[in-house]
Protein backbone atom coordinates (compact mmCIF):
# COMPACT_ATOMS: atom_id res chain seq x y z
CA UNK A 1 0.00 0.00 0.00
CA UNK A 2 1.25 3.63 -0.93
CA UNK A 3 -0.24 6.31 0.61
CA UNK A 4 0.39 10.00 0.75
CA UNK A 5 0.07 12.25 2.86
CA UNK A 6 -0.48 16.00 2.03
CA UNK A 7 -1.19 18.58 4.12
CA UNK A 8 0.16 22.47 4.88
CA UNK A 9 3.28 22.48 7.15
CA UNK A 10 2.64 21.91 10.51
CA UNK A 11 -0.84 20.10 9.71
CA UNK A 12 1.13 16.72 11.26
CA UNK A 13 2.13 15.09 8.52
CA UNK A 14 4.78 13.58 9.86
CA UNK A 15 3.44 12.92 13.45
CA UNK A 16 0.46 11.00 11.20
CA UNK A 17 3.26 9.67 9.33
CA UNK A 18 5.16 7.68 12.28
CA UNK A 19 2.04 6.25 13.71
CA UNK A 20 1.03 4.75 10.37
CA UNK A 21 4.41 3.75 9.83
CA UNK A 22 4.06 1.42 12.67
CA UNK A 23 0.66 0.61 12.43
CA UNK A 24 1.01 -1.20 8.71
CA UNK A 25 4.45 -2.06 9.13
CA UNK A 26 5.40 -0.43 6.02
CA UNK A 27 8.26 2.58 6.04
CA UNK A 28 7.69 6.55 5.92
CA UNK A 29 9.70 8.19 3.33
CA UNK A 30 10.10 12.14 4.29
CA UNK A 31 11.49 13.99 1.74
CA UNK A 32 12.20 17.15 4.33
CA UNK A 33 13.84 14.84 6.74
CA UNK A 34 16.19 13.11 3.80
CA UNK A 35 17.25 16.22 2.82
CA UNK A 36 17.83 17.64 6.48
CA UNK A 37 19.93 14.67 6.91
CA UNK A 38 22.24 15.84 3.42
CA UNK A 39 22.55 19.05 4.90
CA UNK A 40 23.92 17.37 8.32
CA UNK A 41 26.06 15.28 6.28
CA UNK A 42 27.26 18.08 3.84
CA UNK A 43 25.94 15.98 0.69
CA UNK A 44 25.96 17.94 -3.10
CA UNK A 45 22.05 17.32 -2.46
CA UNK A 46 21.96 18.81 1.04
CA UNK A 47 24.41 21.70 0.06
CA UNK A 48 21.76 22.32 -3.35
CA UNK A 49 18.86 22.22 -1.18
CA UNK A 50 20.20 24.60 2.12
CA UNK A 51 19.21 27.62 0.77
CA UNK A 52 15.62 27.04 -0.64
CA UNK A 53 15.17 25.16 2.74
CA UNK A 54 15.76 27.98 4.82
CA UNK A 55 13.82 30.68 2.62
CA UNK A 56 10.80 28.43 3.10
CA UNK A 57 11.15 27.55 -0.47
CA UNK A 58 10.74 23.73 -2.57
CA UNK A 59 13.54 22.81 -3.09
CA UNK A 60 13.61 21.95 -7.36
CA UNK A 61 11.62 19.63 -8.60
CA UNK A 62 14.85 17.28 -10.44
CA UNK A 63 16.21 17.44 -7.52
CA UNK A 64 13.18 15.75 -5.27
CA UNK A 65 12.55 13.27 -8.31
CA UNK A 66 15.83 11.72 -8.17
CA UNK A 67 15.99 11.34 -4.13
CA UNK A 68 12.31 9.52 -4.29
CA UNK A 69 13.06 7.76 -7.32
CA UNK A 70 16.45 5.85 -5.87
CA UNK A 71 14.36 5.46 -1.98
CA UNK A 72 11.56 3.84 -3.47
CA UNK A 73 13.86 1.58 -4.99
CA UNK A 74 14.97 0.18 -1.86
CA UNK A 75 13.96 -3.27 -0.64
CA UNK A 76 12.18 -1.81 2.48
CA UNK A 77 9.81 -0.38 0.03
CA UNK A 78 8.45 -3.14 -1.56
CA UNK A 79 5.54 -3.58 0.61
CA UNK A 80 4.71 0.19 0.66
CA UNK A 81 5.17 3.27 2.13
CA UNK A 82 4.44 6.49 3.43
CA UNK A 83 4.70 9.33 1.89
CA UNK A 84 5.19 12.54 3.89
CA UNK A 85 5.97 15.96 2.07
CA UNK A 86 6.25 14.56 -1.22
CA UNK A 87 4.84 15.05 -3.95
CA UNK A 88 4.80 18.87 -3.39
CA UNK A 89 4.14 20.40 -6.83
CA UNK A 90 2.18 18.78 -9.76
CA UNK A 91 5.36 18.19 -11.76
CA UNK A 92 6.35 15.86 -9.12
CA UNK A 93 3.03 13.74 -9.31
CA UNK A 94 3.55 13.27 -12.56
CA UNK A 95 7.24 12.23 -12.00
CA UNK A 96 5.62 9.27 -9.82
CA UNK A 97 2.54 8.46 -12.07
CA UNK A 98 5.30 8.19 -14.74
CA UNK A 99 7.55 6.02 -13.24
CA UNK A 100 4.73 3.62 -12.12
CA UNK A 101 4.35 4.05 -8.30
CA UNK A 102 0.92 2.92 -7.81
CA UNK A 103 -0.79 5.06 -5.26
CA UNK A 104 -3.65 3.61 -3.35
CA UNK A 105 -4.79 6.72 -1.18
CA UNK A 106 -3.93 10.27 -0.93
CA UNK A 107 -4.92 12.00 2.91
CA UNK A 108 -5.59 15.62 2.62
CA UNK A 109 -5.01 16.55 6.20
CA UNK A 110 -7.42 19.66 6.77
CA UNK A 111 -6.05 22.48 9.55
CA UNK A 112 -7.02 26.54 10.16
CA UNK A 113 -4.05 28.83 9.25
CA UNK A 114 -4.22 29.89 13.05
CA UNK A 115 -3.76 26.80 14.13
CA UNK A 116 -0.91 26.29 12.33
CA UNK A 117 0.67 29.16 13.09
CA UNK A 118 -0.10 27.90 17.09
CA UNK A 119 1.53 24.87 15.92
CA UNK A 120 4.73 25.54 14.43
CA UNK A 121 5.75 27.79 17.23
CA UNK A 122 5.52 24.45 19.80
CA UNK A 123 7.13 21.98 17.33
CA UNK A 124 10.54 20.55 18.00
CA UNK A 125 12.30 17.67 15.79
CA UNK A 126 15.14 15.44 16.89
CA UNK A 127 18.21 16.21 16.11
CA UNK A 128 19.30 12.74 15.51
CA UNK A 129 16.38 10.69 14.25
CA UNK A 130 14.17 13.55 13.14
CA UNK A 131 10.73 12.54 15.05
CA UNK A 132 8.71 15.24 15.41
CA UNK A 133 6.54 16.69 18.56
CA UNK A 134 5.26 19.76 19.74
CA UNK A 135 5.71 21.22 23.53
CA UNK A 136 1.63 21.44 24.01
CA UNK A 137 -0.22 18.19 21.76
CA UNK A 138 2.81 15.31 21.62
CA UNK A 139 5.24 16.39 23.95
CA UNK A 140 8.00 13.78 24.34
CA UNK A 141 8.44 11.55 27.57
CA UNK A 142 11.11 13.31 28.75
CA UNK A 143 11.86 17.20 27.57
CA UNK A 144 14.14 17.86 25.01
CA UNK A 145 14.56 14.80 24.79
CA UNK A 146 13.46 11.99 21.78
CA UNK A 147 11.68 9.01 23.09
CA UNK A 148 12.44 7.04 19.90
CA UNK A 149 16.23 7.66 19.98
CA UNK A 150 17.22 9.55 22.65
CA UNK A 151 18.43 12.27 20.68
CA UNK A 152 18.16 16.15 21.41
CA UNK A 153 15.11 17.85 20.04
CA UNK A 154 15.46 21.39 18.36
CA UNK A 155 13.33 23.63 16.73
CA UNK A 156 13.55 23.98 13.30
CA UNK A 157 15.54 26.72 11.56
CA UNK A 158 12.92 27.13 9.09
CA UNK A 159 9.82 27.22 11.47
CA UNK A 160 10.50 30.89 12.65
CA UNK A 161 6.90 32.54 11.83
CA UNK A 162 8.58 34.59 9.19
CA UNK A 163 10.02 31.54 7.47
CA UNK A 164 6.47 29.69 7.90
CA UNK A 165 4.88 32.53 6.77
CA UNK A 166 6.51 31.69 3.22
CA UNK A 167 6.16 27.81 3.55
CA UNK A 168 2.15 28.45 3.48
CA UNK A 169 2.28 31.09 0.39
CA UNK A 170 4.19 28.13 -1.54
CA UNK A 171 2.09 25.37 -0.01
CA UNK A 172 -0.91 27.78 -1.59
CA UNK A 173 0.39 27.93 -5.04
CA UNK A 174 2.15 24.79 -5.11
CA UNK A 175 0.91 22.13 -3.49
CA UNK A 176 -2.57 23.13 -2.67
CA UNK A 177 -3.37 22.02 -6.63
CA UNK A 178 -2.52 18.27 -5.86
CA UNK A 179 -5.99 18.02 -3.53
CA UNK A 180 -7.68 18.70 -7.31
CA UNK A 181 -5.24 16.38 -9.47
CA UNK A 182 -6.02 13.40 -6.86
CA UNK A 183 -9.43 14.16 -6.60
CA UNK A 184 -9.77 13.93 -10.24
CA UNK A 185 -8.37 10.47 -10.17
CA UNK A 186 -10.48 9.46 -7.02
CA UNK A 187 -8.02 8.97 -4.84
CA UNK A 188 -8.43 11.76 -2.07
CA UNK A 189 -9.61 11.33 1.24
CA UNK A 190 -10.08 14.53 3.62
CA UNK A 191 -9.80 14.67 6.93
CA UNK A 192 -10.05 17.68 9.51
CA UNK A 193 -7.25 17.67 11.77
CA UNK A 194 -8.51 16.82 15.59
CA UNK A 195 -7.00 18.49 18.56
CA UNK A 196 -5.27 15.32 19.54
CA UNK A 197 -2.99 13.41 17.53
CA UNK A 198 -4.96 10.22 18.55
CA UNK A 199 -8.19 11.66 17.33
CA UNK A 200 -6.75 12.66 13.81
CA UNK A 201 -5.29 9.02 13.36
CA UNK A 202 -8.54 7.40 13.71
CA UNK A 203 -9.93 9.38 11.47
CA UNK A 204 -7.58 8.55 8.74
CA UNK A 205 -7.68 4.74 9.85
CA UNK A 206 -11.62 5.73 9.61
CA UNK A 207 -11.28 7.46 5.75
CA UNK A 208 -8.62 4.30 4.89
CA UNK A 209 -11.71 1.86 6.19
CA UNK A 210 -8.53 0.45 8.34
CA UNK A 211 -9.66 -1.24 11.80
CA UNK A 212 -8.07 0.91 14.65
P1 LIG B 1 9.12 19.38 5.48
O1 LIG B 1 9.98 18.73 6.50
O2 LIG B 1 8.29 18.38 4.70
O3 LIG B 1 8.28 20.50 6.04
O4 LIG B 1 10.11 20.05 4.40
C1 LIG B 1 10.99 21.07 4.78
C2 LIG B 1 11.52 21.78 3.54
O5 LIG B 1 12.18 20.82 2.70
C3 LIG B 1 10.45 22.41 2.66
O6 LIG B 1 10.08 23.70 3.09
C4 LIG B 1 11.17 22.42 1.31
O7 LIG B 1 12.12 23.46 1.26
C5 LIG B 1 11.94 21.11 1.32
N1 LIG B 1 11.16 19.99 0.77
C6 LIG B 1 10.73 18.87 1.41
N2 LIG B 1 10.07 18.07 0.59
C7 LIG B 1 10.02 18.69 -0.61
C8 LIG B 1 9.44 18.38 -1.87
N3 LIG B 1 8.75 17.25 -2.06
N4 LIG B 1 9.62 19.28 -2.88
C9 LIG B 1 10.32 20.39 -2.72
N5 LIG B 1 10.87 20.76 -1.56
C10 LIG B 1 10.74 19.92 -0.50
Amino acid sequence: MNLILLGAPGAGKGTQAEILSKKLDIPTISTGNILRAAIRNGTPVGLRAKSFMDAGQLVPDEVIIGIIGERLAAEDCQKGCILDGMPRTIAQAEALEKAGIPIHAVVALDISEEEILRRMSGRRVCASCGSSYNVEAVPPRVEGICDNCGGELIQREDDTPETVKARLAVYHKETEPLVGFYDQRGLLRRVEVSSTKEGTTAKILDVLTIKA
